[in-house]
């Protein structure tokens, strides 16, 4: 008996006829348009808010222009929360939100002078590619919504957020997550960081950070002879911890980064501190190692003369999950196809960035740049340039509209 043909009663379309389709919508031409004309706007803002200042812990400042920002572009339900992240909503017509964030904070502490100016195309100033870049381009997307009033299916949460850099830890998007009503509504995130078009930022990578403080009652090196030696008991636990096994696959570190103690050479010292990094793509490796540490710290108390004049401290100065996006999410097949259509050549990288607490929550999340190129991070000579821009503006704009679907 011949088979019948089976007739797919509906064709699903590929990603790619997808992202054609999005972008052969004359509104979405229209705010492609918008985006390109606007570059002298955007080099504006983007001098204008790098010289707000946003050390860590210190924001504030710049939640208060962000959200001026946010209002003047006509996003709705502009507000800034508890700590200082700043949200706003582009309406959709279903629920469920694509979250498009950037970092507002930087790693410049306070009375950093931000002396910002331009050269050409170039913006330079501490802060204005990271993430002066993420930002102008979170904005660049609601402007060009605004502009030509398109109707995403889903809601857009724009997010401003707190706390990415260093010591930071992540507590702007921590905060976030911690919240059931944004752990519920919240579908996918698009993490603007930094400069670029040619990183897709889709695995998370992990690490937990120590500072470890041996304390003992110290003396004179000649007539207290005898006591413990905090950094000798320190300096015990550094030999023993650095014999922990460290495998390539799950790629894994250790570092000792900053060591201190003591106040003179004939002083027995009265403390003695360290700072530890461990790094790792597996979860399980961090906390083997996190285990391992306190086992070589406990190890070189006991083997202290007199244990009881001894005390000491774990503090954990960092932690940040690791995550990775499986390999058939929606989002990375939404940003392929984006790639292609624009014909932009990006590979995937692991980083650590505000996408650890989505992916390390099993939610769909990447980080990409905010289009031109950026250099110098984390230096007073960091440098924008904005030549460019737009490719790396189109690219978001049409994933998110793709990951929102639109309604024409
Ligand atoms: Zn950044």
């Amino acid at each position: 008996m011949p088979l019948s043909p089976r007739v797919p009663t509906e064709v699903q379309a590929t990603p790619e006829q997808e992202i054609a389709q999005v972008a052969s919508l004359v509104e979405a031409q229209q705010a492609c348009e918008w985006l390109r004309a606007a570059e002298p706007l955007l080099r504006q803002w983007q001098v204008e808010l790098a010289r707000v200042p946003a050390p860590p812990f210190g924001e504030a400042a710049r939640s208060l222009w962000l959200a001026e920002k946010f209002r003047s572009l006509g996003l709705d339900e502009v507000r800034i929360d508890e700590v200082g992240n700043v949200l706003g909503v582009y309406p959709g017509q279903t629920s469920g939100y694509i979250a498009l964030s950037a970092h507002i904070d930087t790693v410049f502490p306070p009375n950093t002078p931000l002396e910002i100016r331009q050269e050409g195309s170039k913006i330079l100033g501490p802060g204005v590619s990271d993430n002066g870049a993420g930002v102008i381009a979170m904005l660049a997307i609601a402007g060009a919504l605004q502009a030509t009033a398109i109707h995403p299916s889903q809601p857009l949460l724009f997010l401003g957020n707190v706390g990415e850099e260093g010591e930071g830890d992540l507590r702007g998007m921590r905060h976030i997550f911690s919240q059931q009503h944004w752990l519920d509504s919240i579908v996918c995130n698009v993490i603007l960081d930094g400069a670029g078009t040619d990183v897709i930022v889709a695995e998370a990578l992990g690490s937990r950070r120590f500072e470890v403080t041996v304390r003992g009652p110290g003396g004179h090196s000649w007539s207290d002879y005898g006591i413990p030696n905090p950094i000798v008991v320190l300096a015990r636990a550094i030999e023993a911890f650095s014999r922990a096994t460290i495998p390539e696959n799950p790629k894994t570190s250790t570092n000792i980064g900053v060591i201190q103690g003591g106040t003179s050479v004939n002083s027995i010292p009265e403390q003695a501190s360290m700072r530890v990094d461990i790094r790792s793509t597996s979860r399980e490796e961090i906390d083997r190692l996190d285990r391992a540490l306190r086992l070589a710290l406990d190890q070189s108390l006991n083997e202290s003369m007199d244990r009881a004049m001894l005390t000491s401290e774990i503090m954990i100065i960092g932690d940040r999950p690791s995550g990775d996006l499986p390999a058939d999410a929606r989002i990375l097949q939404v940003i392929r196809a984006v790639d292609k259509h624009l014909n932009n050549h990006a590979h995937i990288q692991r980083a650590s960035t505000d996408a650890n607490i989505p992916l390390s929550l099993d939610r769909e999340a990447v980080a990409l740049g905010g289009g031109g190129r950026g250099g110098g991070a984390h230096t007073l000579q960091e440098w924008f340039d904005c030549a460019g821009r737009d490719l790396g503006l189109r690219r978001i704009l049409l994933s998110v509209l793709a990951l929102a679907g639109v309604t024409e």
